[in-house]
């Protein structure tokens, strides 16, 4: 998976929705504040009636976005973003636009000031808020100041003018660098997740085979055991050794042994292929098989599968067929509380023993099963 700067993800956009929702708050509060301060919502009266209702509206707008996305997260991409800039843009317009128009008016100093000491806050929270998306945070930072800068230039407050040019200048600058930063974070965040997900699939792996290890065995059989005596659901355990493997190594040399355990993994795992069927190489040239929710029955069967492919299969390596037997252990159970897993691996492994003193290349079950089975064609 490629890191791609600057696509707007769900995460992105669940990251801006955070960082601006708290705003909306202090633009009502300020809002009212500035427009109930000293005699200014009596002498214009207009002004407020536009204003008031404009900035509340939109805001409570943005609210039930927030709200809306959250029940429905599905809601979040696409439409609802173009609906989310644009109705953050139409916030800063009606804010700009008040501000400006607060400058030109007619009116107490003291209100002015206060205009612009939170015009000023609220661009610049604004401006750090959406630094996620530079485009969004940059036209904000714009429609924030523009009318306030258009019309000082009109009434010649040059030194006014100059001020928010510079202000929002430097708001470009904090907008540029912070956004770096926020993508060099989510890049960092997205490349240790993924070597997180590689570092564990390698400790669960065993490098030879493939085949998971026997410490990602443990934890599932744990899992399994809690679930199976939690639903009371059967679990099957097989215990499965390659014949004789001593003998490969010593006539055609640990290589090739390798390469014959690579085959016998591939036997084995493709005759247990549901989801929640966990192969895993116990040690050596020893497999082991988990089968939540399979009876013995069927186990047997299965392992009867396995045990007649090992017989017609050979492994050719430097020119040499290398064949093998294998022999199963075999027991089923229905976990519970008040038992320890360990004990399935005892009978298995007891089996297993059996399976190899009765002459090998063949499928015990548990005498815990009390099941006869009689192997198909090969009657061991
Ligand atoms: P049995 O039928 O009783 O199981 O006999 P066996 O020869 O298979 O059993 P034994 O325990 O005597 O020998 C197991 C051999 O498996 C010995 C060891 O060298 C070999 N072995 C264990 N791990 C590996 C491995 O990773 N690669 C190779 N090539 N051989 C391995
Ligand atoms: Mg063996
Ligand atoms: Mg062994």
């Amino acid at each position: 998976m490629v890191f791609k700067r600057h696509r707007i993800t769900r995460r992105v956009i669940e990251d801006l929705k955070k960082r601006s929702t708290i705003g909306l708050f202090f633009y009502l509060i300020l809002a009212y504040v500035t427009v109930f301060t000293s005699t200014f919502y009596s002498r214009h009266e207009h002004f407020a009636i536009l204003f008031l209702p404009g900035i509340t509206f939109i805001c409570v707008f943005r609210l039930v976005q927030v709200v809306v996305s959250k029940r429905n997260p599905k809601y979040i991409m696409g439409r609802y973003y173009a609906v989310f800039w644009g109705s953050v843009v139409s916030t800063s317009i009606i804010w700009g636009s008040a501000f400006a128009y607060i400058l030109i008016l007619k009116t107490e100093p003291e209100i002015k000031l206060l205009m612009s000491i939170c015009t000023t806050g609220l661009c610049a929270g604004g401006v750090v808020a959406f630094i996620p998306d530079i485009r969004l945070s940059i036209v904000f930072n714009f429609t924030m100041l523009i009318p306030a800068l258009i019309f000082s230039l009109k009434a010649e407050i040059y030194e006014f003018s100059l001020m928010l040019s510079l202000f929002a200048g430097y708001l470009c600058l904090i907008a540029f660098r912070g956004n770096r930063e926020y993508w060099d974070a989510y890049e960092n965040e997205f490349l240790l997740k993924i070597k997180t997900k590689e570092l564990k699939k390698i400790s669960n792996t065993d490098v030879l085979t493939n085949l998971y290890n026997r410490r990602y065995f443990d934890e599932v059989f744990q899992r399994e055991w809690n679930r199976g005596s939690r639903e009371d659901c059967i679990l099957t355990l097989m215990i499965c050794d390659l014949d004789y493997f001593k003998n490969i190594n010593d006539t055609y040399g640990h290589l090739a042994g390798d390469e014959y355990l690579k085959k016998a993994a591939e036997i084995i795992l493709n005759t247990f292929k549901r989801d929640v069927d966990i192969v895993a190489r116990y040690g050596g040239e020893e497999f082991v098989v988990l089968l939540p929710g399979c009876d013995s029955a069927k186990a047997l069967d299965l392992a009867e599968d396995v045990r007649e492919t090992f017989e017609k299969t050979s492994v050719l390596y430097n020119e040499n067929e290398i064949k093998t037997t294998i022999s199963f252990g075999i027991v089923s159970s229905y976990p519970a509380h008040n038992k320890h897993r360990s004990f399935m691996v005892a009978k298995a492994d007891k089996a297993l023993y059996e399976a190899k003193n009765e002459g090998r290349n063949r499928v015990k079950l548990s005498a815990e099963n009390n099941i006869s089975f009689s192997p198909r064609s090969s009657s061991k």
